[in-house]
């Protein structure tokens, strides 16, 4: 057997994170681990290091620092994570982090050329051709986590994109699925962070939720596999067994299966092309019941629409969308915006926005300043304000 593959988790203590650890856990014969991050989460990250022995943490935010019985390197700031995305002792970076937060890390470890496992699907919204361009320019890769997107890299098997008729991307539909539209402006918290199939963090729960998180895949897609917006179509499937399919253009459709688990996705993005043991619980076709298959309600969850509308505007208007969207979401979770009041936010800032290319990082960033500072003043104006 050939060398351990270093790695570096960036947001290990959150769900994906967690769920990494895991795999790493089952699969020390293969991988070590190099660094771990956490935003907040001292103990955790403190609890994590004990157990994994990395070469170093960081904790983003340096005044969430705690007591820590790890005694090895404790690194802080944003800048120690985009270093750590390039650490020369890691051959893979799993990017967790949340929101486009993560972009310069995402960049960071594609152009020290690494693997990189990407479940941070904002920082490839956000940063659009910046990020494709790191990763075709370089030596680096782009591994999908999301489970759509590990299920259309599976079909895709190396085919090119000229063999693609159509990407099907799966969507269980969130909690609102079947919900009449008059009933949303009295939606809490509580209801929208029950997801029927995925247990996530609570931003993608809520994303889930509004379909804004749909969107971001359907431009994730376009991005990963360049297919054109046009040719990505999804279909509710609310049993979350089918993760994604690719119609290629002999007609014949490839889907990929299983129960609904995020460690099949984390574990292939990390050892792909070669498939590993695992011990999760083996797929049970009759166990999974029949595989129901219905239209999305468009018009019902606006934040969809809006989302391919600043697709193909294009430059910086993915990364407004984006970082509007999480601003909107953050209101909602604190109990200060509806559930309506997330689109409303939403459309106002990209009815407005006439950002131009998104050449630079600086660009991006300044551009995910701007429309964090409008959708906050937004969300301030909304007429609807629940209590959460
Ligand atoms: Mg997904």
């Amino acid at each position: 057997m050939g060398e351990r593959r270093g790695v570096v988790v960036l947001g290990a203590t959150g769900s994906v994170g967690r769920s990494t650890c895991n795999v790493l856990r089952r699969h020390a014969d293969r991988f070590r681990v190099v660094g771990l991050s956490a935003g907040r989460q001292s103990d955790a990250l403190d609890l994590l290091a004990t157990e994994f022995e990395p070469e170093f943490v960081v904790l983003a935010d340096s005044g969430q620092r705690r007591e820590a019985s790890w005694t090895g390197e404790w690194r802080y700031g944003a800048a120690a994570l985009i270093e750590a995305a390039a650490d020369e002792r890691a051959d893979i970076v799993v990017n967790a982090l949340v929101g486009s937060a993560g972009l310069e890390a995402t960049l960071s470890a594609l152009e020290a050329g690494k693997r990189l496992a990407l479940a941070n699907k904002e920082s490839l919204v956000a940063g659009g051709s910046l990020v494709v361009r790191a990763w075709r320019d370089g030596t680096g890769d782009i591994l999908p986590v999301d489970s759509e997107h590990s299920a259309i890299h599976q079909c895709l098997a190396g085919r090119p994109s000229g063999e693609v008729r159509r990407l099907i991307l799966t969507a269980s539909g969130g909690p609102f699925r079947q919900m009449p539209v008059g009933e949303f402006a009295d939606i809490r918290c509580a209801d929208a962070l029950v997801h029927p199939t995925w247990n996530m963090g609570s931003k993608i729960t809520v994303d889930s939720a509004t379909l804004a998180n749909k969107a971001l895949e359907v431009i994730e897609a376009h991005l990963l596999f360049d297919i054109a917006l046009g040719n990505i179509d999804v279909v509710v499937h609310p049993s979350s067994i089918v993760h994604s399919m690719v119609e290629f253009q002999d007609g014949s459709t490839m889907a990929q299966m299983g129960f609904p688990t995020m460690e099949i996705p984390i574990l292939y993005a990390l050892s792909a092309p070669e498939r590993l043991r695992n011990e999760f619980e083996p797929f049970d076709p009759v166990a999974a019941g029949p595989l129901e298959f219905e239209t999305m309600r468009r018009a019902a969850f606006p934040m969809f629409d809006l989302g391919l509308t600043a697709a193909r505007i294009g430059g910086t208007a993915p990364a407004a969308y984006s970082a509007a969207n999480e601003v909107a979401v953050q209101a909602f979770l604190a109990g200060s915006l509806s559930f309506t009041g997330i689109p409303a936010v939403v459309e106002s800032v990209l009815h407005s926005w006439d950002g131009g290319p998104a050449d630079s990082v600086r660009t991006v960033v300044e551009a995910d300043a701007e429309a964090r500072r409008r959708a906050t003043e937004a969300a301030g104006n909304c007429p609807d304000r629940p209590g959460c």
